[in-house]
């Protein structure tokens, strides 16, 4: 049984290795990012010590209040911002986050240009892609994603690693996986952050190296 956050994430973890490993890829080219939004430094602590090291936050509010307390005990924690960024929160998000996933429309592409020149962190980022086209979710439409790719890469020089994207709760996932797969192929990009706690091994079986794990590691949110 496991009913602590320390049994569930040693729970997560061996099955992000096992899925790896199911489709033959080597575990260590899987990224586990342990979402601990809405959840303070008493859930988190615990998991930092067992040796997680990857944490992924969706507001940067919430992410500003808790994590610099935690950071300066733990210094070599990675932070990932995987909730939609306004422009007004460009400048805190490049100085608190250390991976940004959600970059998904000009505007907020210059925005953080901008910010990263001016703070000199050239932080890597994903762009997000609604690949189920919904209109209440953040990403650059499917059909966009060809030319918003090269103007984050290309014009405005933000280093992206890959594509992200989150799919509708009522497909199923893998179509929306390949699809961003396939538009991360076209243009030569490696990295594919897809895969929460209801999906992640779908995702590793197509190609995720980042999965973004919250309720089945830090339980439920209220
Ligand atoms: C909350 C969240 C997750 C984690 O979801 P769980 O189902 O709790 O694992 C992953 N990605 C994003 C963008 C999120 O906002």
């Amino acid at each position: 049984m496991s009913d602590t956050v320390l049994d569930r994430w040693t729970a997560v973890r061996d099955a992000v290795a096992r899925a790896a490993r199911d489709v033959e890829r080597d575990p260590a080219t899987v990224t586990l990012i342990a979402v601990s939004k809405t959840y303070g430094e008493a859930e988190i602590e615990p998991v930092i010590h067992a040796g997680q090291r990857q944490f992924g936050e969706n507001r940067v509010q919430e992410a500003k209040g808790k994590w610099p307390a935690l950071r300066a005990r733990h210094p070599d924690v990675i932070l990932h911002l995987i909730g939609p960024l306004q422009s007004n929160k460009a400048a805190d998000a490049v100085a608190l986050f250390d991976c940004i996933h959600t970059v998904d429309r000009p505007k907020i592409a210059h925005a953080l240009a901008e910010e990263m020149r001016r703070q000199a962190r050239h932080l890597p980022v994903f762009v997000q892609v609604n690949t189920g086209a919904e209109p209440q979710k953040a990403g650059v439409l499917p059909a966009d994603a060809d030319s918003f790719i090269p103007l984050c890469r290309e014009t405005l020089g933000l280093r992206v690693e890959g594509l992200m994207c989150i799919p509708p709760v009522e497909d199923p996932p893998s179509a929306h996986f390949a699809l961003l797969s396939q538009i991360a192929k076209r243009h030569g990009l490696k990295a594919l952050s897809m895969g929460m706690s209801g999906d992640f091994a779908a995702a590793i079986q197509m190609g995720a190296t980042h999965v973004r794990i919250g309720s089945a590691i830090f339980g439920a949110r209220s």
